[in-house]
């Protein structure tokens, strides 16, 4: 048992630590391009309001978009154009070549990377087949661009310098729970070969978690890969778990005694599950039972449990703490001082694009710091932009909230109810 009172005393001033660093060369935490930032205060605020003051490209956008001034060539140029400043700030490269300029850049500031491809939802099995050979030409750039520039980011001994972020969906045609074996089957016959090549070069590979109906079928396929005799007692693989699911500690209770049985580490990145909207959609459309928190503070305030839970058990797994708000940050720094984690067994994640202020601010305090750095084209990556848009407009946003001036840092560090 954690003693409260000495944790929440460290969490307060952990938090004011980062606000004082993050702000000390940054007014913004979120740091958002220019036109992003004028884009996204736009959708935030009335666009009559007089203080916000468009620049005149994308006033005259908004006025072609006016049904009755529309001409169709205009719209999609312009639509296309603040589409792609928006994928600029959130999205690595659209080549290899570009992503690896970028990955290179983060470690020049003292920050590793874990590359996603993006997309997600393969529609056919030679889709599938693609984005597998996708997967493993990435790893093997990764491996010899690493190869070629060396560099020795002090943590890189703890946790292996190139990391993959991979999608299962990406990897079936029907990522689908009601084949169970079938999908498995497909899953692991592509996953395989990705796993074994990291293997093969100490690079490490991360499952990101996807919706809540695809949950089970993605911590099975976790299961049955660390089962094989390939792959099993390989300590580079890890998981997402999600804390604004109800049912998170459960799930997470089952797989610490599964490592436990199996004696498999792993690494556990934290996050707060990023398809809050649709999930709440669903599952009101199909009458089901909601299986996320409503309110946002339940989701914070799981967060930090399950922050507990993890590092209580750091024997087992590895923690990568991976969100923006200073609030989840700071607490997650009390509870590896107050329980002396050792800080092998900690790192923070943050996205490409997403609070750079934050990010300095940890690797200030000498916190191993990895972004995740999506890298595609601009049409498969629609999915993931969206759900950048809609986190950053969020009512209940920490950064939302620093972006607008909308809350004081004690009302940010407040403990989550
Ligand atoms: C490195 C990295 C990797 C990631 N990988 C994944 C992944 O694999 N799978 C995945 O799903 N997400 C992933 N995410 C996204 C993550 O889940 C969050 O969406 C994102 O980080 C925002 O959370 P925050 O703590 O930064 O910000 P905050 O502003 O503190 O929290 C926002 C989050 O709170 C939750 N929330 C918002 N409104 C409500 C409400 N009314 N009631 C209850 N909860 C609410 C949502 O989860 C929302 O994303 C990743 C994030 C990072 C940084």
């Amino acid at each position: 048992m954690i003693p409260p009172e000495a944790l929440e005393s460290a969490t307060q001033r952990w938090g004011r630590e980062l606000f004082h660093l993050a702000k000390a060369e940054h007014d913004q935490l979120s740091q958002l391009n220019p036109w992003v930032r004028r884009v996204l205060r736009w959708s935030l605020s009335d666009i009559e309001a007089p203080e916000v003051r468009l620049p005149p490209a994308l006033r005259l956008g908004i006025a072609l978009t006016h049904p009755q001034a529309l001409t169709a060539r205009a719209v999609t140029h312009v639509t296309h154009w603040m589409v792609t400043q928006i994928a600029h700030q959130f999205i690595c490269g659209t080549s290899l070549d570009e992503a690896f300029a970028s990955i290179q850049r983060l470690e020049t500031q003292g920050m590793g990377f874990t590359l996603d491809l993006v997309g997600e939802t393969t529609i056919s099995e030679r889709e599938a087949d693609r984005y597998r050979e996708a997967y493993l030409t990435v790893l093997e750039g990764l491996i010899r661009l690493c190869q070629s520039h060396p560099t020795l980011l002090p943590w890189y001994g703890t946790s292996p310098r190139v990391n993959l972020s991979i999608k299962l969906s990406s990897l079936t045609s029907r990522f689908d729970a009601i084949q169970w074996d079938a999908t498995c089957e497909a899953v692991l016959a592509r996953l395989l070969p990705i796993v074994e090549l990291a293997k093969t070069h100490e690079a490490f590979i991360n499952i990101d978690m996807e919706q809540y109906q695809t949950r089970a079928l993605t911590i099975e396929v976790l299961q049955r890969l660390l089962h094989h005799p390939s792959v099993a007692g390989y300590p580079h693989v890890g998981i997402a778990i999600q804390a604004y699911l109800r049912d998170s500690e459960a799930e997470l209770r089952d797989l610490l005694t599964w490592l436990a049985t199996h004696d498999q580490p792993l690494t556990v990145r934290l996050v707060k599950g990023a398809y809050w909207d649709a999930e709440v959609v669903q599952a009101r459309q199909r009458h089901w039972p909601v299986p996320v928190f409503l309110q946002k503070a339940e989701t914070d305030s799981n967060f930090e449990r399950l922050t507990e839970l993890l590092l209580t058990n750091h024997h087992l797994v590895r923690t990568a703490i991976a969100s923006h708000n200073i609030r989840s940050l700071a607490h997650a720094l009390a509870v590896v001082e107050v329980l002396q984690v050792p800080p092998s067994r900690l790192e923070f994640q943050l996205l490409y694009g997403m609070a750079d202020a934050i990010k300095q601010a940890l690797s200030k305090l000498h916190q191993p710091v990895r972004v995740y750095a999506p890298y595609g084209e601009l049409i498969p990556g629609m999915a993931y932009l969206i759900r950048r848009l809609l986190e950053n407009t969020s009512n209940d946003s920490f950064l939302k909230h620093d972006f607008l001036h909308e809350a004081s840092e004690e009302e940010l560090l407040r403990v989550p109810k």
